[in-house]
């Protein structure tokens, strides 16, 4: 099969007949093999009945509904699992991603051998209350996904190569990271594509301003786990350690002042009225704590099922 289209919903159900006769017609002209994987997250109209429906039309159609909203991260994971294409290419349901894209699309995975290929909605047709705290927030996750050429992480049109959905878990709602989550796990060719953008046709957007707040929280939590997950003590350790010996250092510029001053028959005062005593004293404890954080992180670790996981890419064996 050459694509799977992974198309997360929730009260989609006005869109959903434009959205498939548009995505076959592409499918058809092109002549490609394709599956589309719709996957019903919990939605209260009657999306799942559509979808139903517009299986009895078309066979290429599957569905997965799930019993309540859980979001759009394990909506797309579901889909990631079950999708048979070569390409996998993950599109939202409510028209603002247009189905014309896909063949360009298969073509870059294909042929110019992207990993991955990012829609970038270049000219957007969303609210300003939406697109300047995009700005940022894409700036900010390049930065810190090292991942230089991407203007739009979270555009929902996106196309991947196979392995790389099966290799992937998108969770929570890190759906605004998976190219990060792919770069983390050895997939490196990632490309961009410029997609034509709609305003929302049908229905309202599902999600509001809070994306912005989760959406940082998101980013440094996957920081931290991409760079520390397996290894915490080297960074609890490394904070721990400096802290405390900061303190330490600190305490004994104090002590010895004191007995220095007393020494030479100098006015001193006493330890406990130093400023400098209390700020070492709360170094040194966080510094303690921050170690045993290590420790317990490590200890965390070495429980984990992925203390180990990696993926050899290939093998040469001798056969004697
Ligand atoms: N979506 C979903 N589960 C949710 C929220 C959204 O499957 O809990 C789907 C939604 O139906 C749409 C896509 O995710 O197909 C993107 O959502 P939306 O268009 O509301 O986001 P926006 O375009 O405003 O970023
Ligand atoms: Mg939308």
């Amino acid at each position: 099969m050459d694509i799977s289209v992974v198309v997360p919903l929730y009260n989609e159900a006005e869109s959903l007949p434009e959205l498939e006769a548009w995505i076959t017609r592409v499918m058809n002209e092109n002549n490609f093999t394709y599956e589309i994987l719709f996957i019903n997250d919990g939605s209260t109209d009657d999306s799942w009945e559509v979808i139903k429906r517009l299986r009895q039309q078309n066979p290429n159609v599957k569905g997965v509904s799930f019993r309540r909203n859980y979001g759009k991260s394990p909506a797309l994971n579901t889909g990631f699992q079950r999708a048979q294409g070569d390409v996998v290419i993950t599109m939202d349901a409510d028209l603002q991603d247009s189905p014309d894209e896909i063949p360009e699309l298969y073509r870059m995975i294909t042929q110019d051998r992207y990993d991955l290929v990012s829609g970038w909605k270049q000219k957007r047709y969303d609210p300003l209350s939406k697109t300047i705290p995009t700005k940022l927030f894409n700036a900010t996750a390049r930065k810190v996904s090292g991942i230089r050429n991407l203007h739009d992480f979270n555009c929902g049109l996106k196309a991947y190569r196979n392995k790389v959905v099966k290799r992937i878990e998108v969770y929570g709602d890190m759906h605004r990271y998976v190219p990060y989550l792919a770069k983390n796990a050895g997939f490196n060719r990632i490309g961009e594509k410029v997609v034509h953008h709609q305003a929302r046709k049908y229905g309202t957007t599902k999600f509001g301003l809070d994306r912005f707040v989760n959406g940082y929280l998101d980013l440094a939590t996957l920081w931290f786990t991409s760079r520390f997950g397996i290894k915490p003590m080297h960074f609890f350790g490394l904070l721990g350690s400096l802290m405390f010996f900061l303190g330490l250092i600190a305490v004994a510029v104090v002590g010895f002042t004191k007995l220095y001053d007393m020494h030479h028959g100098n006015h001193y005062i006493l330890v406990t009225d130093s400023p400098y005593f209390y700020l070492a004293l709360t170094a040194m404890l966080l510094g303690a704590q921050l170690f045993l954080t290590g420790f317990i992180g490590e200890l965390i670790v070495r429980n984990s099922d992925r203390r180990n996981e990696y993926e050899i890419e290939e093998e040469i064996t001798t056969h004697c």
